[in-house]
């Protein structure tokens, strides 16, 4: 191999045309790189596909030294060196999945200064001997790659990534640049403060993604739904559909096969070669959907994903942006689906409640949860809320390209059905004693004469049958719509109803409750695929 630097004392630009190949710097790339190559430190969030890469590989292949590179995603290292080599960029990696040789070989180049850019997962640096390793080399700067990582309440904490506070005590001297795709203020703050990077600027991208189209249905029959979806808008397309457990990405992924559309399971269940073989297809054939939990994704670059499908709720806005964002990297329009049922609910509370985790932690998750729930029960545009929850204010009140801006919900006064719902759950635990599920409260409201309703003499509660004015599916969404409010919980195992501290205000009338009514479904045709 060589070790020559490729284009010594070149600029960053000659890297960018020269290396990369590109005419142009996009967004804050060009105001990155210059602010690292100067020796600052940098917190860079930028949204998937936005570009990251370059903004610490260029500086890299400008300073001297080799650029360490810190990255969880040790499976894909070996394809972004062999990328990398192929452009000329001495680049090498060091991980758990090498033998001693292989190990030998690289450190070897890194001491000679023969690398440009080292990979190097982040529980590698916690180890002695690689830091007297990187000791005995020329450091260019440190990348901190998906740096939410350090974030101990998001979805994907490494705890790890703690220890990279570390870098700025041993090598006060040497820039670091942390990159990630997702981050609320709370947590920019919060990778700024664990990973002492205290004085660096704060380059932010917008986190719109225009060419993604935001769409969140009812379900009823969601793998039906899907199909539907793939054959009227996405015949052919390669996308992703997650789903919540391992057995229904199993049920998912057999159902549209039977279908005739092509499918492939990917969760931690797996074994490593199926899951590395449907991965490595996946990304190389077309036409492919890969049926997923969220171990499923991080890291993945196929431009062309023209849908991502939720079939269970996510737990968190941050997750919800970041798995959708993986669609339409290629700036071609693609479909972000999600269907969201009441029964979501009741098992994320159920998963909250049931959890290891402290009061602190549970809180946390309830919190986000909560927001997930406001962004599915929203009449508002979709885009706007998701782009208010990073903090950043959305142009114009309608973005015309998510389903609420192209086939608008009715808002309605929910305030009658709602205090009938909330009077029969009080009425069933003051004058019973008993707590159940949405479903027995609904056909009380409704008047059914069900088994259930004759054992425990329901039909002699005062609310019996006063709720006819809405059809079942109705009560449904009223029920979710006071979740995601506040004026309802559900608890235990059976999702039983409860009243909360503001349900009161509800009943008493002190506040108008409005809902989302569902628009009936528009035809659609499918997209032309030039667009
Ligand atoms: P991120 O890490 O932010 O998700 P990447 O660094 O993988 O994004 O970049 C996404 C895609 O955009 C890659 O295919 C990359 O080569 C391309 N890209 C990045 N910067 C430029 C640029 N200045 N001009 C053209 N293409 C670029
Ligand atoms: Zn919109």
């Amino acid at each position: 191999m060589t070790s020559a630097p490729l284009l010594p004392g070149a600029s960053a630009t000659d890297v960018l045309n020269k290396v990369f190949g590109y005419p142009d710097f996009r967004g804050q790339q060009r105001d990155i790189i210059e602010h690292v190559v100067g020796g600052g430190d940098a917190l860079v969030l930028m949204p998937t596909g936005g570009g990251k890469s370059l903004c610490y590989q260029i500086p890299a292949l400008v300073r001297p030294g080799t650029g360490v590179v810190i990255s969880p995603l040790i499976a894909l290292m070996q394809d972004q060196v062999d990328a990398l080599r192929t452009l000329g960029v001495r680049a090498g990696f060091l991980n758990s999945s090498q033998d001693y040789e292989e190990r030998r070989i690289v450190e070897a180049e890194f001491v000679n200064g023969d690398l440009d850019l080292l990979y190097v997962a982040p529980e590698g640096l916690g180890v002695a001997a690689t830091q007297r390793l990187l000791d005995r080399g020329k450091i260019s700067l440190f990348a901190i790659d998906e740096a939410h990582c350090v974030s101990q309440w998001g979805h994907d904490f490494r705890p790890d990534y703690l220890g990279l506070s570390m870098l700025h005590e041993r090598w006060p001297d040497v820039p670091r640049i942390a990159l990630t795709a997702t981050a609320t203020s709370a947590t920019r703050t919060e990778i700024a403060t664990r990973l002492r990077l205290t004085d660096a600027r704060h380059f932010t991208a917008s986190f719109d993604r225009p060419n993604i189209q935001y769409r969140i249905a009812p379900k009823n029959e969601p793998r039906r739904q899907l199909l539907d979806l793939l054959r009227t808008e996405h015949p052919g397309d390669s996308g992703i559909v997650y789903c919540l457990s391992r057995a229904g990405v199993e049920k998912a992924a057999e159902f549209l096969s039977q279908n005739g559309v092509p499918a492939l399971p990917y969760h931690a269940g797996l074994d490593n070669r199926v899951r590395a073989a449907n991965q490595s297809r996946f990304l190389r054939e077309d036409g492919l959907v890969m049926v997923a939990t969220i171990a499923f994704g991080m890291g993945i670059d196929k431009p062309d994903v023209r849908f991502v499908a939720h079939l269970d709720l996510p737990k968190s806005v941050e997750g919800y942006y970041q798995e959708t964002g993986r669609a339409g990297r290629d700036g071609l329009p693609s479909t972000a689906w999600l269907a969201y049922g009441l029964q979501d609910v009741v098992q994320q509370r159920k998963m909250i409640d049931s959890s290891d985790g402290d009061a602190a932690f549970r809180r946390n998750a309830s919190q986000h949860l909560d927001a997930m729930l406001a962004l599915c029960e929203t009449v508002s545009c979709r885009r706007g809320q998701l782009l208010a929850y990073f903090g950043e204010t959305p142009e114009g009140a309608n973005c015309g390209n998510c389903d609420t801006c192209l086939n608008p919900p009715e808002s309605w006064d929910g305030t009658v059905p709602a205090q009938k719902l909330l009077s029969t759950v009080l009425r069933l635990q003051r004058e019973r004693g008993q707590k159940f599920g949405a479903g027995q409260s609904i056909d009380i409201l409704l008047g059914k004469q069900t088994d259930k309703v004759t054992q425990f003499r329901h039909d002699q509660l005062s609310v019996f049958g006063i709720g006819t004015e809405l059809r079942d599916q109705e009560w449904r969404g009223v029920v979710r719509q006071l979740l995601a409010a506040g004026y309802l919980a559900v608890e235990g195992d059976y999702g039983t109803l409860v009243l909360t501290g503001t349900s009161s205000q509800v009943l008493r009338g002190e506040v108008k409750v409005m809902m989302r009514r569902e628009p009936p479904p528009k035809a659609r045709t499918p997209r032309s695929r030039s667009a």
